[in-house]
C-alpha cells in the first residue's frame, strides 16, 4: 500500500519536482517477501572484543558473508558494531569511525546494528561511553538513506552475548522483517528465553491469541504469526464477525466473537480456551478505539470507551488468563500495543495517550508478575500506520504525520506484526517490559 504522495515522486517527472524543490522522496522499504535471507550481505562486524568475534560467527553461522573491514568493498549491505566493551568516550570512534567512510557504500535497504550495554550510573568514564553509544545510534538513523535503518541491541551486564534475546533481536534488526524499525534500541536484561529450532517457522508449535483481529494492525498480525508457524485464536467483536470468521477459515484458526470489555469477558475467554483444550503461549492484546476530542470538549462518553477496551480490559483479561493456571503455557509471551502517542502526547489525544501510556507501564509491572513462571510481557508502540484507523485522520495531518519519521512515509501494519512476532517467540525471553518502537523514527518524543 503505496500513499499518492509518494507514488507521485516516484515517477518521473515527480522525482524530477522533488528533487528540484527539496521534498520527502521516501524509498522502498524491503519487506520480508522482496528480501527473505536474515542479513543482507556483505556484512562487516566492527569491535575487537570477544563479545565481536562471538557475532562474527553467529553471522557465519547464518550463512553470511562476513567481514571486519570495509576494505574493498563497493557495497556494503549490513553492519554490526560491537562495543560491549567501551570503558571511556575515546573507545567510540576507534571502533566506529571506519563507518563513516563506508556510509556512502551502504546498500539500499542496507542495516546497521549496534551492541552495547547500558549505563548503569557507576562508573562516569564507561557510563559516558555507554550513553554515548544511544546519542550516535540515534544521530546515525536520522542520516540513513534509500530505506536503510540503524538500531541498537542493549545487553544488560552479566547477559552473554549469545543469549536468545541477543541472537533474536539482531536477527530481527538486520532482517527486513524490521522494515520501520528505526533508531530505537532492544534491551535485553536476561539470559532468559530459548534458541529457535526453525528460524522459517519461529512460532512453530506455539499458540497464540489476538484480540481485535478482524481488520487492521489485528489481521496483518494474525497473518504474520500464522506465516511464523502459530496455531491462532482470533479475538473480535461480534459486529465484526462476518471478516473475523473469513480469517480464521483463510488461516485455520479459532475465532471468537466477545467484547473484551464486557461482563465477565475473561471467564467466558477461559470457558472457551478450556472447553477446546487450548493453551496459550502467547496473548496479543491489540483491540483498541480511539475517539479523539479536545481536551476542552473531553465528555465521558468519550473517554470511558477507550480507557476500557485500550487498558482495562487488558489488565483484566491479562489477571484471568494467569488465575486461571490452566491456559497459559510454560513461559508464556504477552505483548500489547501501546502508541507513540502515549509517549510523546498528542493533541485531541488525552484519552488514548493516558490509556496508551498506561500500557507501557502496565506490561512493566506485568513482565514482573510473569517472571515467577519465565514468562514475560512488552509492547509495541506503532507510529503513524496505514489502516483505517488513520484513514479517517484530516487530510493535512495525515500527510504530516506521515512524513515526520526518518524513513518519511507511514509503516504499514505487517511492520508492527513482524515485531509483535520477534516479542511473540521463544527467544524473546530476555525482553521483560520493553516497548518497541515502530514508527521509523518519529520525531515525536525520544
Ligand atoms: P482498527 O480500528 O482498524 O482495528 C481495531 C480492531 O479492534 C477492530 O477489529 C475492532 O473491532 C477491535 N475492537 C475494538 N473494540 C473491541 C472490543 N471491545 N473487543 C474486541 N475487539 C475490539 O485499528 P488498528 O489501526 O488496526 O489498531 C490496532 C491497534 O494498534 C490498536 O490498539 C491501536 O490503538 C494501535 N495503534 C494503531 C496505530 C495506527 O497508526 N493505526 C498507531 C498506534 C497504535
Amino acid at each position: 500500500m503505496t500513499d499518492a504522495y509518494t507514488r507521485f515522486v516516484r515517477s518521473g517527472p515527480g522525482r524530477f519536482i522533488a528533487s528540484r524543490a527539496g521534498l520527502p522522496r521516501p524509498a522502498p522499504l524491503p519487506r520480508r517477501g522482496d528480501r527473505p535471507e536474515p542479513v543482507l550481505g556483505p556484512v562487516v562486524v566492527l569491535g575487537e572484543s570477544e563479545g565481536a568475534d562471538a557475532v562474527a560467527h553467529l553471522l557465519l553461522s547464518w550463512g553470511a558473508d562476513v567481514r571486519r573491514r570495509f576494505e574493498e568493498l563497493r557495497t556494503v549491505g549490513s553492519v554490526v558494531a560491537v562495543l560491549d566493551e567501551v570503558s571511556t568516550p575515546s573507545d567510540l570512534g576507534r571502533i566506529l569511525l571506519p563507518l563513516a567512510g563506508a556510509m556512502r557504500s551502504l546498500a539500499p535497504g542496507a542495516r546497521v546494528v549496534t551492541i552495547s550495554r547500558p549505563a548503569r550510573g557507576e562508573d562516569p568514564a564507561r557510563d559516558a561511553a555507554r550513553g554515548g553509544v544511544e546519542g550516535f545510534l540515534r544521530s546515525l538513523a536520522h542520516e540513513m538513506r534509500g530505506g536503510a535503518t540503524a538500531n541498537g541491541v542493549l545487553v544488560a551486564d552479566g547477559v552473554g552475548l549469545d543469549a536468545p534475546g541477543v541472537t533474536g533481536a539482531l536477527r530481527f534488526l538486520l532482517s527486513a522483517r524490521s522494515a520501520f524499525v528505526a533508531g530505537q534500541f532492544l534491551t535485553v536484561s536476561r539470559e532468559a528465553g530459548s534458541a529457535t529450532g526453525d528460524a522459517a517457522a519461529p512460532l512453530a508449535g506455539r499458540t497464540a491469541l489476538v484480540t481485535g483481529a478482524a481488520r487492521g494492525i489485528g489481521a496483518a498480525i494474525a497473518r504474520t504469526l500464522a506465516a511464523d508457524g502459530a496455531r491462532l485464536v482470533v479475538l473480535d467483536v461480534p459486529a465484526a464477525g462476518t471478516e473475523l470468521s473469513r480469517l480464521a477459515n483463510e488461516l485455520r484458526a479459532v475465532p471468537i466473537q466477545l467484547d473484551v470489555t464486557s461482563d465477565g469477558a475473561g471467564d467466558r475467554l477461559i470457558s472457551f480456551l478450556r472447553e477446546r483444550s487450548l493453551v496459550l503461549d502467547a496473548v496479543v492484546l491489540n483491540a483498541g478505539i480511539t475517539r479523539d476530542k479536545l481536551f476542552a470538549n473531553m465528555t465521558p462518553q468519550k473517554w470511558d470507551p477507550v480507557l476500557a477496551v485500550n487498558i482495562a480490559s487488558q489488565i483484566t483479561l491479562t489477571e484471568a488468563l494467569i488465575e486461571a493456571g490452566d491456559v497459559l503455557g510454560d513461559q508464556p509471551r504477552v505483548v500489547s500495543l501501546a502508541s507513540t502517542s502515549g509517549i510523546a502526547g498528542n493533541r485531541g489525544q488525552t484519552n488514548y495517550a493516558a490509556s496508551k501510556a498506561g500500557v507501557i507501564a502496565f506490561v512493566e509491572a506485568l513482565a514482573a508478575r510473569l517472571e515467577p513462571v519465565g514468562g514475560t510481557a512488552n509492547a509495541v508502540a506503532p507510529g503513524f500506520i496505514e489502516t483505517e484507523m488513520t484513514a479517517r485522520m484530516p487530510a493535512v495531518s495525515r500527510e504530516v504525520a506521515r512524513r515526520l519519521n526518518s524513513l518519511q512515509q507511514g509503516g504499514l501494519p505487517v511492520d508492527v506484526a513482524e515485531a509483535i512476532s520477534f516479542l511473540s517467540s521463544a527467544e524473546a525471553g530476555g525482553l521483560r517490559g520493553e516497548t518497541l518502537r515502530v514508527c521509523g523514527q518519529n520525531l515525536v518524543g525520544r
